[in-house]
């Protein structure tokens, strides 16, 4: 996906380092670096002028010891099943350290999804669920929305799986539209997530988060939420955020000299996270390359777009006044990125547990269906602040103890409790 860079490569070879710190057994560790359950599947589908085209579908299960499966489904253009297979590893993780009872799994296919029609769009979702039900479940495995894909899709999606298996069954997709069994603060839970850590990672480095600057990579879902929060919640200032543009196939940052309004943007955003322009000049934004939101003189870098993009090179451009790096995104930063934050004292909140929010709320929207009983967004966001304030101590803790880099302590604090639970079932 992000050029020279595989995926799971990269999720390999950083569990490999903590496997190694953690003295695991090398059989244990052979279990655990591998996915438990792949699929590979294709999808045709009628199209509006009658003619079928055929996509490729992927479902992913890498460890279920904890509990079901869990995580999202991604339509890109570039999805590859490595892409997947290093997703569903973090998902692994992620559960474990935001300790919610579930494991790690993650699908996707292989499509442009600005480039269908909504009829199109409702076939495919209809068509991977037609290839997957029988493997997937509130018990099995649950996915939900991601990169590409929206709480309308898991809609259609989690009506499919109830007329195949004969019953009204929300739990077994979450992100769900409020309304069809969705949970309230689900679209706010990752980028606000995201800030809660960002918040406490400010305390510990005794930052008065009101005089610092942020600077966002996307805006999509997370970054939105997370621009939202470092101003409204944090009181701080956003330099820039950047997206894909989709009509020019190429990469913007955004920003403006009194700092972005997220608020603002998001009224002339699309569905995508690509912004207007048109609009956003006439509103005073300056609009350079894609590249340069990484150049901006902030405190706080937030890449919350696509993996890859901190990376060895890119990291040299970066403000020598940054002083935390949120991974928003799933996988932003490569290890030698991470050499460069280590040697640089920079304190990274490294990907599954920075954007834990998303899941942690999926989590609480499949126990609301299991209930059948709704919270309001503010016990949502209070519960979620609540899970994701314990987990970055319990990581930062674990940092402290062992003098490990917060990625490595975050990968202990999860393989650790992942390790038990298959111990405690008699798997290994
Ligand atoms: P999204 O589809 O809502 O938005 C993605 C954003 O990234 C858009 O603004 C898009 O224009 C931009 N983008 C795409 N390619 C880009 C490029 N090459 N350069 C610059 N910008 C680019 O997706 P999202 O839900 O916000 O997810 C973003 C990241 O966060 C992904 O890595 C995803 O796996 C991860 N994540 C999402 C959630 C969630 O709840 N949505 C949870 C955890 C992790």
């Amino acid at each position: 996906m992000a050029g020279q860079i595989n995926a799971f490569e990269m999720a390999q070879k950083q569990f490999d380092g903590v496997a190694k710190m953690l003295n695991l057994d090398p059989q244990i560790a052979e279990v655990l670096r591998w996915p438990m359950r792949e699929f590979s599947f294709r999808i045709p589908v009628r199209m509006d002028d009658g003619t079928i085209r055929v996509f490729q579908g992927y479902r992913v299960q890498h460890n279920d010891s904890r509990g079901p499966n869990k995580g999202g489904i991604r339509f890109h253009p570039n999805e590859t099943f490595d892409t997947v297979r290093a997703l569903a590893t973090w998902m692994t993780w992620k559960c474990a350290v935001a300790d919610i009872p579930l494991g790690g799994g993650k699908g996707g296919i292989i499509v442009d999804p600005s480039s269908l029609t909504t009829p199109e769009k409702e076939r495919l979702c209809r068509g991977w669920v037609q290839n997957m039900w029988k493997n997937i479940g509130p018990r099995q495995d649950v996915p939900a929305p991601d990169v590409g894909t929206t709480p309308q899709m898991m809609g259609w999606m989690m009506d499919e799986y109830s007329k195949l298996v004969g019953q009204y069954t929300p739990g077994v997709f979450t992100g769900k539209p409020l309304g069809g069994g969705g949970s309230e603060g689900r679209t706010e839970a990752t980028g606000y997530g995201v800030i809660y850590t960002v918040r406490e990672a400010m305390k510990h480095l005794k930052m008065d988060p009101k005089k610092t600057v942020a600077a966002i990579e996307g805006f999509g879902n997370v970054a939105q939420y997370a621009a939202i929060g470092f101003i409204e919640m944090l009181g701080g200032k956003v330099a820039c955020v950047s997206c894909w543009d989709r009509n020019d196939k190429t990469s913007y940052t955004y920003s403006h000299k009194d700092g972005i309004d997220p608020r603002f943007l998001l009224t002339i955003t699309d569905q995508y996270g690509t912004i207007d322009q048109t609009k956003a000049k006439a509103a005073g934004y300056v609009i350079e390359d894609g590249e340069k939101w990484i150049e901006k003189e902030c405190d706080v870098l937030i890449p919350a777009a696509i993996e890859g993009h901190v990376n060895g090179e890119t990291v040299q451009k970066m403000s020598k006044r940054v002083k935390i790096v949120a991974e928003g995104a799933n996988g932003p930063c490569t290890p030698e990125a991470d050499e460069y934050f280590k040697k640089n004292g920079i304190f990274d909140i490294p990907d599954f547990l920075c954007n834990a929010g998303g899941v942690t709320t999926s989590y609480f929207e499949s126990v609301q269906n299991d209930m059948n009983f709704y919270w309001t967004k503010n016990e949502v966001l209070e519960k979620l602040d609540t899970k994701m304030t314990s987990a970055f101590h319990a990581v930062l803790n674990m940092s402290q103890k062992e003098n490990v880099y917060m990625r490595d302590a975050a990968y202990m604090v999860a393989i650790d409790r992942v390790v038990k639970a298959m111990q405690l079932r008699g798997q290994i």
